[in-house]
């Protein structure tokens, strides 16, 4: 199968002017942030975990093929290109969903199989999961698969182990570390922006913070933009590539725009708040920050 690869870089000239954008250049300099999507469906996040067993996913509705669908309309028309970071156990069921991802000019990189956190797994185990993962996503999609993102971004100090496994299994980079303190994740001292581990060895590119009140605030995404008031996500962003001259890295899941999503009702008074508030909102505010900044793959932004 791999000798039948496309290569994902090759974007015709007038796609790249397509992505070149115009209104977001007066608010944002000429900077283009990295646009992701983690595509799982609403039962399958960590907070979930404790509460919905894997062998009990294909009991639910599935919705992540519709509002995934939403999405590729809502890039489409803003012009915009990203990267969508997919679950295998998605692909798997939806492969006529993962070529509309790719023949509309996105990159597909993987989530891992069933997103299972790194620190719940060894290495052999992590190590079947991301070659199966990668194999199944390039038989599917005929795209080499360069990128990958952990589940609850779970590269963490305790399980940097797994980065030499993603390298020798042929992922050129890992969207993996959020340099913020959170109770299930992060690395707060690591680099903000890109980096390789190891001095020279896998690229990383963590999701983006912005420094205030001496500490990382989380600025790339999920439920810290439902929650935030857009205007403090604009300005920090706005931080970042103005004052610091970085490009962002945002991502998002389909479930966030899907406010009619079956809703779980014994799971907590933290887990409910961070997975259901504002969801009517999210695709309205994603429209704005599409049209406020440019947008673009991950491959295409960082991998020069
Ligand atoms: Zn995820």
């Amino acid at each position: 199968m791999l000798r039948t690869l496309r290569n994902t870089s090759n974007v015709s000239p007038r796609v790249e002017k397509q992505t070149g954008v115009a209104r977001s250049d007066y608010h944002s300099g000429i900077l283009r942030n990295a646009i992701t999507v983690d595509v799982e469906d609403y039962f399958q996040v960590s907070a979930f975990e404790p509460h919905i067993s894997r062998n009990q996913w294909n009991q639910f509705p599935a919705r992540v093929e519709q509002n995934t669908d939403r999405i590729l309309e809502l890039f489409d028309t803003h012009g915009v290109y990203g990267t969508f970071f997919t679950l295998g156990w998605i692909a798997e069921r939806n492969p006529s969903l993962i070529r509309r991802i790719v023949d509309s000019g996105h990159e597909l990189a993987s989530h891992g199989y069933q997103h299972i956190r790194i620190y719940q797994q060894g290495p052999q185990e992590f190590r079947q999961d991301v070659t199966r993962t990668k194999k199944l996503l390039e038989d599917i999609s005929g795209c080499r698969i360069q990128g990958y993102r952990a589940a609850s971004f779970s590269i963490r100090k305790d399980t940097l182990w797994a980065v030499d496994i993603l390298q020798e299994t042929d992922h050129l980079y890992s969207s993996s570390i959020y340099p913020v303190h959170h109770d299930l994740y992060g690395i707060p001292d690591a680099p903000r922006f890109p980096f390789r581990h190891n001095n020279g060895g896998l690229l990383e590119i963590p999701i983006t913070t912005v420094r205030m009140l001496n500490q990382n605030l989380p600025i790339g995404g999920g439920g810290y933009f439902r929650i935030y008031p857009y205007g403090f996500f604009r300005r920090a962003l706005q931080r970042v590539n103005q004052e610091e001259g970085k490009p962002a890295v945002f991502y998002f899941h389909p479930w966030e725009i899907d406010p009619d999503q079956p809703r779980q009702s014994d799971i907590g008074f933290k887990a409910r708040f961070r997975h259901y508030m504002n969801l009517h909102k999210t695709e309205s505010r994603l429209g704005q920050l599409l049209a406020d900044f440019r947008w673009g793959r991950v491959d295409k932004v960082f991998l020069r």
